[in-house]
């Protein structure tokens, strides 16, 4: 098949820290040219890729502190070229959201559109509106619940490349928090919870400028004393592997509907259990008891009490790298999206 993949410009493929979209798309972009398909990835210059590369910029180009006039002209500016050569392709594939959505619903190339992000009432009006148009993939079946009317070829869950990832038993003492520190991932109920467990916390992700750097500044550098709440700033490489695979357990106190939670999958493949509240895709992804204890949206407390039990020293790190290679392998994932493009290609015919 003739494939267009298209990027979202903010972040290079794969991404060298913070990115959760890109590095599906790399693993995605390489899976389907191994297995002999015409490849075009529409993302930054200095991405990496066994596709054949459209560039429009030579450079990622940094989202911080755009306001929408200013982000909305890069992200045309990636997008349109794929629509522009649409008929190079049998399909085009894009994860950019509204941009390529659109423009997906005025193409005669079929577009199928991964959905990366929650839906909110304007997110839901425009699919709604352009529903006959295009295809969905939804990333995970709670994502998929908050507008199931659509036209979707399925979820097909986010992958992890397990064997890039160490697998250690013998953990430190530490729990941690890695990811964007904004509101939705709780940033701030980790701290609650570490000091409450009386457990020393590791925080690494990326602050965006704006009402993250206003939150970071406000919850979370406060509490930020070097011993029992270590801070690291943004992690990529073997950093993020040596500080997933040390630690006692992930901490994932989300508050919103997480749409996936790739950082979930790392420390799985790494032999570290998961410790999240049952919201969004969690419970799709932590198998509670096995690899991680679910507790009710919200309840910190009994978060608290979870750790203090030992519960979660319990899992084996063996199993928690089967169980995440069994259902979020890299394989599944291509072998998901190829299936769905010939789906689509049928149902065009
Ligand atoms: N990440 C990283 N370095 C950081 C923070 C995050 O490499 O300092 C990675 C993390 O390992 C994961 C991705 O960024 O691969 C975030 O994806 P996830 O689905 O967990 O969260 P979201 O896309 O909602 O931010």
């Amino acid at each position: 098949m003739r494939i267009a993949e298209i990027a979202p410009p903010w972040v290079r493929v794969p991404p060298q820290g913070y990115g959760g979209i890109e590095w599906i798309i790399s693993l995605l972009c390489d899976g389907l040219v191994d297995r002999g398909h015409d490849v075009t990835l529409y993302a930054s210059g200095d991405s990496k890729t066994k596709a054949r590369l459209s560039a429009p910029f030579d450079y990622a180009v940094s989202l911080g502190g755009k306001d929408f006039y200013d982000a909305v002209h890069p992200m045309a500016i990636q997008t349109m070229p794929a629509f522009l050569e649409a008929e190079r392709y049998d399909i085009i594939h894009d994860h950019t959201g509204a941009m390529a959505a659109c423009l997906g619903a005025l193409s005669d190339t079929p577009v199928l559109h991964t959905l990366h992000g929650p839906f909110n009432p304007d997110v839901r009006r425009l699919c709604r509106m352009i529903a006959d148009e295009i295809y969905f993939n939804s990333i995970s079946d709670s994502q998929r619940s908050g507008c199931p009317e659509l036209n979707y070829v399925g979820t097909i869950y986010n992958a992890v490349e397990v064997e890039t990832y160490p697998l250690r038993a013998e953990k430190e003492a530490y729990a941690l928090f890695l990811g964007r520190f904004s509101e939705d991932k709780g940033a701030h109920n980790a701290i609650y919870i570490a000091q409450q467990a009386n457990i020393p916390l590791h925080m690494a992700g990326k602050v965006d400028p704006g009402a993250d750097a206003h939150y970071f500044k406000e919850h979370i550098e406060p509490h930020i004393d070097g011993e029992h709440i270590v801070y690291e700033g943004e992690v990529g490489g073997q950093r993020k592997r040596e500080l997933l695979a040390g630690a006692r357990f992930l901490l994932f106190p989300i508050q919103w509907e997480e749409p996936f939670g790739l950082v979930m999958t790392e420390a799985l493949a790494c032999g570290t259990p998961v410790v999240a509240d049952a919201m969004g895709a969690a419970p799709e992804i932590v198998k509670d008891g096995e690899v991680g204890v679910l507790v009710g949206k919200g309840e910190w407390d009994e978060m608290v009490a979870v750790i203090k039990s030992g519960r979660l020293d319990d899992i084996d790190p063996n199993h928690c790298r089967e169980y995440v290679h069994e259902r979020f392998s890299v394989e599944a994932m291509v072998s998901g999206y190829e299936a769905a493009f010939e789906k689509i290609l049928l149902d065009r015919a």
